[in-house]
């Protein structure tokens, strides 16, 4: 049993810290002795490696970053990755990357930017004036059945703490969201969404980095992704996530929300 990870364009889209979701996907795999190897996704790789991977990670970007990788990932690559999405390779993609995912995004300056059209939504800057979207942020995952299984997981509604920096908006289509937002901007400060939800990818604005503050995803998603590989159910070992635990709950605490104070 192994996992391959694709990292999209490691160099480019790691501005924010996203990095840390690679790194606790890695970890938390090889605590379980399930080896995994870590292949990057960008400019100098082979077509058929973007069809071998196993789950997908995309982190936040620039502007400028995101378009050099909007203008590479066309064609065959955007082929791949749409095909894997579409057969149910597990992802979490954060802020810019979702944007790419999109139908386009519109940057704080210059042309609109074709996305990939594979979740249906758009993202769009309204410019170099406009007050970022910058802070802590909490939301209620509420997409099925992802709600569902991460209930079970956890005997309690999952809630993800992040932090968010954006100034792009994003407006979904049918895609469903993937939460509710409690606390900060979400997707574009009006109608209450975070992020979106479509197969087994996760799309979201939440930094943090998302992962090791949010350990319930991590093994959601390599629970899918070996589910997915060897289309048989494995159950993952529980890890001392205690660390993590005291971290959320101090969160919890410093944004003033109490009824949240025992939360998983
Ligand atoms: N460039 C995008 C924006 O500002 C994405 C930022 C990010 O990835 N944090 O909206």
């Amino acid at each position: 049993m192994e996992l391959n990870i694709g990292w999209l364009y490691p160099t480019l889209m790691s501005t924010y810290g996203d990095r840390g979701n690679v790194i606790t996907l890695q970890r938390r795999c090889q605590w379980r002795n399930i080896p995994v190897k870590i292949i990057p996704l960008d400019q100098q790789t082979e077509i058929d490696t973007f069809h071998q991977v196993d789950l997908i990670v995309g982190g936040g970007a620039q502007d400028r970053q995101q378009e050099i990788v909007m203008r590479d990932l066309k064609g065959a690559k955007a082929d791949a990755i749409s095909t894997r999405i579409e057969a149910g390779t597990p992802g979490v993609f954060t802020c810019g990357s979702p944007q790419l995912l999109g139908h386009y995004y519109e940057p704080a300056l210059g042309q609109r930017i074709e996305g990939l059209g594979i979740l249906d939504m758009v993202s769009k800057h309204p410019g170099p004036d406009a007050k970022r979207c910058i802070g802590n942020v909490v939301f209620e995952i509420t997409a099925t059945p992802l709600a569902q299984n991460l209930k079970t997981l956890l005997n309690d509604s999952p809630v993800v703490i992040g932090f968010e920096n954006h100034g792009g908006r994003t407006y979904l289509g049918q895609v469903s969201p993937l939460g509710k937002v409690i606390q900060g901007y979400g997707n574009n400060g009006e109608d209450g969404y975070e992020g979106a939800f479509y197969r087994n990818a996760i799309a979201t604005y939440s930094h943090g980095p998302l992962l090791p503050k949010n350990p319930f995803i991590a093994d959601w998603l390599i629970q899918k992704a070996l589910l997915e590989k060897y289309q048989t159910p494995i159950n993952l070992t529980k890890l001392n996530d205690s660390l993590a635990l005291q971290a959320r709950q101090a969160m919890f605490k410093r944004l003033d929300l109490t009824s949240m104070a025992n939360k998983p």
